[in-house]
């Protein structure tokens, strides 16, 4: 069974932070932070589609530069998403360029900035090619609390870790997949046809079993029978990205909420325990409350990434995490 999407690093662990989501299917991808971003090609910065910034640090958004150069004159739109006050740092940020060539007729790059507190999208807005990105306000997408995106098969939720300035988590979530076995539709004496989409959609949306669904050439057909006879289920992809976060007790249980039963958690650990003095003062985390963490989470896997340049052997943090980790 194929996944949705393939998530990897984009550095090595001494590296910017940064989480590249390369879709199995239709040419896309998501980034979760925007630092350095020499290891990704042009062709796949060309892909993505939204990016999820957990702060303004920079590490994690230096690379905004060379996205949008590399953007500017193709039509394909592009979101970014931060935390509180991101999308007056974006504006700040296309202020400082100047656009005296673009016009009406220039090739409309939209770019929109929304901004989110931990709850909702407080603030949304659009920067054009064709107005030279000034800004202009748009509504802020109605989303459920918690979500900073939602489409049929993946939401994303996002979560404010406390980092001395709010830090965004993220959680991909794809929604729970429904595969048909076509052998007991032909037994229901039911055809292939767009219906099945529908009925998909119907199962991942919980209507009720008594829902009806249309089959065109075959009459109607109850979700119960469906949902018995001719569709398999199974979950879907999850796993969260953590990144710089202070290791208070109220982040711990953020995070195991985002996190809690993913197949993967990558979760950055800039100090090891013994310079847990540091990770305070700096509010990052060690690579044992990383492992900590992922038990309490009971996440499956654990990738660790953004250790700090002090150390010249990286080899401890694994060991380290894998100590609190397995330590049931
Ligand atoms: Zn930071
Ligand atoms: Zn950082």
């Amino acid at each position: 069974m194929s996944v949705l999407v393939q998530p990897r690093l984009i550095n090595d662990p001494a590296g910017d932070p940064g989480l590249y989501l390369d879709f199995h299917f239709g040419r896309r991808a998501i980034l979760f932070d925007l630092g350095d971003t020499a290891p990704l090609s042009a062709r796949e910065l060309l892909r993505v589609s939204h990016v999820f910034v957990s702060h303004a640090h920079m590490d994690h958004i230096a690379g905004l530069d060379r996205l949008l150069r590399l953007r500017l004159h193709r039509p394909r739109p592009l979101l970014l998403l931060g935390p509180a006050g991101f999308v007056d740092q974006m504006q700040n940020r296309l202020g400082s360029f100047t656009w005296n060539l673009l016009n009406e007729a220039s090739v409309d790059f939209r770019l929109t900035v929304q901004s989110f507190d931990g709850e909702t999208i407080t603030e949304a807005a659009e920067f054009r090619a064709r107005e030279q990105y000034r800004r202009r306000g748009l509504p802020p997408p109605d989303l459920p609390p918690g979500t900073v995106l939602r489409e049929p098969e993946f939401d994303i939720r996002a979560a404010a870790l406390d980092h001395g300035t709010p830090s965004l988590a993220f959680a991909f979530r794809q929604s729970r997949r429904f595969n048909v076995l076509r052998n007991r539709l032909d037994d229901l004496g039911l055809p292939v046809g767009p219906w099945i989409d529908t009925a998909k959609q119907a199962m991942r949306d919980g209507l009720p079993d008594d829902q009806v669904i249309v089959v065109p050439g075959a009459g109607q057909v109850t979700l119960a029978v469906l949902r018995d006879g001719a569709f398999q289920s199974a979950r879907g992809q999850h796993f969260a990205y953590v990144a710089d976060a202070a290791d208070t007790g109220e982040n711990r249980a953020l995070i195991a909420d985002l996190a809690r039963g993913a197949d993967h958690l990558f979760i950055e650990s800039a100090f090891l325990d013994r310079d847990r003095d540091l990770a305070t003062a700096t509010r990052h985390l060690t690579a044992r409350a990383a492992g900590e963490i992922a038990r309490a989470t009971g996440v499956r896997r654990v990738t660790l990434f953004h250790h700090s340049a002090r150390y010249d052997d990286y080899s401890g943090f694994e060991t380290e995490m894998r100590a609190a980790f397995d330590h049931a």
